[in-house]
């Protein structure tokens, strides 16, 4: 989402609302069969996506789709209640949506490279 050791590092909080919301999205969505894994990178500076059968195509397109989604959200944070979540107050809707706008205008064309 943001290139290493040179775009500042998701704030966490941020990181952890972008999982819920992305793999609410991915775990719901057109290709759910095909979703293993969504959640972030340890180091902040994006996510790991695990998928199967499916092209590089399809899951660049479901990428953007989903956080192009997460830049305008306008709901509750799915899965963010206390008896759903194991640190439920720990999010930033507000920075998620910066970070992901961030990630879809300034950074997605170089991001391939990591991709
Ligand atoms: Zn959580």
């Amino acid at each position: 989402m943001c290139e290493p050791n040179v775009d500042e590092p998701l704030n966490p909080q941020a990181a952890h609302t972008i999982e819920h919301i992305g793999a609410t999205l991915l775990r719901n969505g057109h290709y759910k069969e095909h979703i293993i894994y969504f959640g972030p990178m340890g180091c902040m500076t994006g996510f790991y996506l695990i998928t199967r059968d499916l092209d590089f195509e399809t899951v660049k397109n479901l990428v953007k789709e989903i956080f192009e989604a997460i830049a305008s959200w306008n709901q509750d944070i799915p899965g963010a209640k206390k008896e759903e979540c194991g640190n439920y107050t720990y999010m930033d809707l507000e920075k998620a949506k910066q970070s992901a706008s961030f990630f879809i205008n300034s950074s997605w064309e170089h991001s391939y490279h990591y991709l």
